[in-house]
């Protein structure tokens, strides 16, 4: 579900008519839109991810706002915001790599700066409820790497940000039946669930840990994750890619 306020995408067609309503940023549905949006969703048990680029505390759970919010690459002033998003339970997906892809020049104080200057800050002050995402397109399909080796490029910790990228991805999609007190309780016997994809949808599959209950998703690198991490994520020096007990990729080759 797509938010406020306009993705570039979204401004790069604006663009064509008005230049400056492309570059402003507008709410693309009223508040109280979002209200019926986001209390519809929850009626239905589902997660609300929004499209924005600034933040505002109305954006946060805890606020009747959505569970995971895509770019967000403005705190704004002062770090009230910041230290509001890493008390709530929503799920950040920062999509550095499109600001680093779209950013060609990469100079100080640019779309690229700024982006990365609004990670560290949240880094700095211990947000971790954040989950790796692409908003792929502006760069590559299969390049989807690049987001961790961003996150970790800027001082995040390598492990943190493996988990980002794996169990981060299924906290974002999965259903409100997993969250809460009858969440936690149904996670406890998640080895013995066997509930069918095609029953309960495939968000409903808890992938993102090598364990009994959850997919089975293997992606394994001859790389040294501890001390060459961007080497070691680097499509190149992936050799097995499993998904969903499906192989993709063995001994570097594509089987698909
Ligand atoms: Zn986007």
């Amino acid at each position: 579900m797509t938010v406020l306020p306009l993705d570039y995408r979204v401004r790069t067609r604006i663009a064509d008519v008005s230049t400056k309503i492309a570059s402003a940023d507008i709410q693309t549905f009223s508040s109280s839109e979002l209200q019926v949006l986001i209390g519809t969703a929850r009626q239905l048990g589902v997660k609300v991810a929004a499209h924005a680029q600034k933040w505002r505390t109305e954006l946060l759970p805890e606020n009747g706002g959505v569970d995971t919010l895509e770019h967000g690459n403005d705190f704004g002033p002062g770090d009230a915001v910041i230290d509001a998003v890493k008390l709530s339970r929503i799920i950040w997906v920062p999509t550095l790599s499109v600001f680093y892809t779209s950013d060609t020049e990469r100079a100080p104080g640019g779309r690229w700066d700024r982006t990365a200057n609004n990670f560290c800050r949240a880094l700095a002050k211990g947000v971790t409820n954040i989950a790796c995402g692409g908003d792929t397109g502006p760069f590559p399909h299969g390049d989807n790497a690049l987001e961790m080796k961003l996150m970790v490029r800027l001082g995040a910790d390598w492990g943190q940000v493996l988990r980002w990228a794996t169990l981060g991805g299924w906290q974002c999609v999965r259903s409100a039946a997993w969250e809460g007190v009858e969440g936690s309780a149904r996670l406890g016997k998640i080895a013995d669930l066997q509930e069918a994809a095609r029953a309960v949808g495939d968000n409903e599959v808890p992938f993102g840990v090598i364990a009994r209950g959850f997919a089975a998703d293997i992606v394994a690198t001859r790389g040294d994750l501890e001390n060459s991490f961007e080497s070691a994520v680097d499509k190149s020096n992936i050799t097995f890619v499993m998904k969903g007990a499906k192989v993709f990729k063995r001994d570097g080759r594509e089987l698909v």
